[in-house]
């Protein structure tokens, strides 16, 4: 009956808003998504929930039957909800479709006991680059000591049962994280107080384990799209469609899975896709949806519809969609439209990312699950802290040809010959000839997960670099000789002033002689200690400090003598070379301070190094 009564009220004009969940690993996205649809069928009843693939669909109906308690005036003018299945590995991303966003809005999921994490942050920092709308689910409230649960119970009166000392424990935690949204700038209040939702993020608190705060979660969703979203939420004939997934189905071969944002598709209606191979032109041959949920079917069995109408999730059975890219645009040709065009437009999605290959050549092999999950990878690969060059790129699995491409930069830059895998498999084959090339791959459905390994990674070769070329590293320095501080003169032990730079154990010491008006440099020999005022061994001395060193020459024979060779007029220079330099601009820049690093430019000109 409640299902009759909406199907009345909804508006034909209007389709069911896209929503997604992201948030941090164990946040409980996840347990959420359960929980939104488990109730009903729990208790036997599908009310109408039907399982598609990669997105549930919650009816008009169901959501008003599950918020009936909050005695709203629950007007639902969309037909439904269409809530996308896969949380954690940036869903969101997979999901976008070029230029514009294929979902609607987001549920940001945050532990309430944990606050805001860094996975939080990237979906946060993403959902505001693309300009999406979302709510935050306070998730785990019945984690809170002593709270009481209460199954399926909307917020308030959840609220209610709890004693003084459970709600000021949840105060103080949801201040926490206002503030830590604060810091990021952004204002946030909890839902039931937030009367203007617009510039102020609404906070709900839920229980995906209890269902607490659930009804209030879909009320709020579905009135908060219809209300402020109404122009993007009107249906319009115009196919848009995403593909999300190419998989190979028994009887079906290969299929692909697509988001269908709005208009209608037909079996035999003739669709262009994106491939990885150019454009793939084919002929609809099946739209497949799973068995609603409460018919016993065997499992992996489809239901084919003639026609599918926005939104919806659903595969499609089409011949030659074997190099289909999951992540772009499907297009189904009009009656007069230019096939041509047509084409063309759809390789515009692939062809957009390509120019963001490195030009230099040299770089790691990307490869992501679809379009979007790469673009985000590449966005953060240019943005990060570590700059990634790339120099290949790759959609779906590793497969060897891959590791052939990823190979090449083992002549070029070995650390390079690097596959890093967003979220996607990589076959046995792959794995084997990698290990034989040498190829490194790097694996992870989080972003920042995969780029702290490959940052690792190269953080190790530099260090094992950095040891390796130890012995061969100057620092630059000028040194003044202290009179009246020869404490010896063979091995020589002097007191000095370090004029400018760093003074370190082990560096080759010159000076700069005029002989018969030319100029030569002449060694004196390596620091192999140096005292402080205190007579204490110490292993360096910076600008401005006064030390006593003992210089030893490599060749004691033919040891330079103070007073005969050099005198108190002369300048101790560290003894830099080509080489030298290199070593010290490749691994140590970031030690030196600006006067150290202009110093080594001076020393550069002085000793005429090119
Ligand atoms: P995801 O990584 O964000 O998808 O997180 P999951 O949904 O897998 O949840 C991570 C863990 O937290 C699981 O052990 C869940 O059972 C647990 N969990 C999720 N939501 C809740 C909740 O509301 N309350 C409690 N007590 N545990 C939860």
């Amino acid at each position: 009956l409640v299902l009759n009564e909406v199907a009345e009220e909804v508006e034909e004009s209007l389709r069911s808003p896209i929503c997604c969940i992201m948030g941090h690993v164990d946040s409980g996205k996840t347990k959420l998504l359960d929980c939104i649809r488990g109730t009903n069928v729990q208790e036997g009843e599908a009310g109408g929930i039907t399982q598609q693939i990669g997105a549930t669909y919650f009816p008009a109906g169901n959501i008003r039957e599950r918020t009936k308690e909050l005695n709203a005036d629950a007007k639902l003018k969309v037909p439904g909800l269409l809530v996308i299945d896969t949380p954690g590995h940036e869903p969101f991303t997979n999901l976008r479709s070029r230029g514009s966003n294929l979902c609607d809005l987001a549920i940001l999921v945050v532990d309430i006991m944990r606050g805001l994490e860094p996975q939080t942050l990237e979906s946060l920092n993403l959902l505001r680059r693309r300009n999406v709308k979302f709510i935050v689910a306070l998730n785990k409230v019945d984690r809170l000591y002593g709270w009481k649960k209460s199954k399926n119970a909307p917020l308030m009166k959840t609220m209610k049962q709890q004693l003084g000392y459970v709600v000021d424990e949840f105060n103080k935690r949801v201040e926490q994280v206002k503030t830590q949204f604060q810091e990021q700038g952004l204002n946030s209040m909890l839902n039931y107080e937030n009367r203007e939702m617009g510039e102020t993020i609404s906070i709900i608190p839920t229980s995906a384990i209890s269902g607490e705060g659930i009804p209030d979660l879909l009320l709020l969703l579905v009135q908060w799209a219809q209300k402020t979203m109404v122009e993007k939420l009107t249906y319009v004939d115009k196919v848009q469609c995403t593909v999300l997934e190419v998989k190979v189905i028994e009887g079906h071969g290969i299929t692909v899975d697509v988001v269908l944002v709005n208009g209608v598709l037909r079996e035999g209606d003739q669709i262009v896709v994106c491939g990885s191979q150019g454009p793939i032109v084919t002929t609809i041959r099946s739209l497949l949806t799973p068995y609603p949920m409460n018919e016993t079917r065997v499992k992996g069995t489809y239901m084919a519809h003639r026609e599918v109408k926005a939104a919806q999730c659903i595969k499609i059975a089409a011949q030659g969609l074997e190099h289909a890219i999951a992540g772009t645009a499907l297009h189904v040709i009009g009656p007069n439209e230019d096939m041509e065009e047509a084409k063309k437009n759809v390789m515009e999605d692939i062809e957009s990312v390509m120019k963001r290959i490195d030009k230099s050549g040299e770089g790691v092999y990307v490869q992501a699950s679809t379009l979007g999950s790469l673009e985000a990878l590449l966005e953060f690969l240019k943005s990060s802290d570590v700059k990634v060059p790339v120099s290949g790129i790759g959609i779906g699995p590793v497969h060897k040809k891959d590791i052939m491409k990823a190979g090449i930069m083992l002549e070029k830059k070995e650390e390079f010959a690097t596959i890093l895998a967003f979220d996607v498999k990589i076959t046995a084959e792959a794995r084997e000839l990698a290990d034989k090339k040498g190829v490194k791959i790097f694996c992870d459905d989080t972003i920042y997960r995969l780029f702290n390994k490959f940052k690792s990674y190269i953080e190790g070769i530099k260090e094992e670099k950095k040891k390796e070329t130890a012995c061969e590293v100057v620092f630059p320095c000028v040194l003044q000789i202290l009179p009246n501080h020869i404490y010896n003169k063979d091995p020589i032990i002097l007191g000095v002033k370090v004029n400018d730079g760093i003074l370190k154990v082990g560096t080759p010491i010159c000076i700069f002689k005029r002989i018969e008006n030319v100029r030569v440099i002449m060694n004196i020999g390596r620091v192999a200690s140096i005292k402080n005022k205190n007579k204490e061994p110490v292993d360096n001395a910076r600008k401005g400090q006064e030390v006593a060193i003992k210089i030893i020459a490599s060749n004691p024979e033919k040891q330079k003598k103070f007073g005969k060779h050099f005198g108190i007029e002369d300048r101790l220079i560290s003894h830099i070379s080509r080489r030298s330099i290199d070593v010290l601009r490749t691994y140590y820049w970031e030690e030196l301070s600006d006067d150290e690093k202009s110093l080594v430019l001076r020393l550069e000109r002085k000793f005429n190094i090119q």
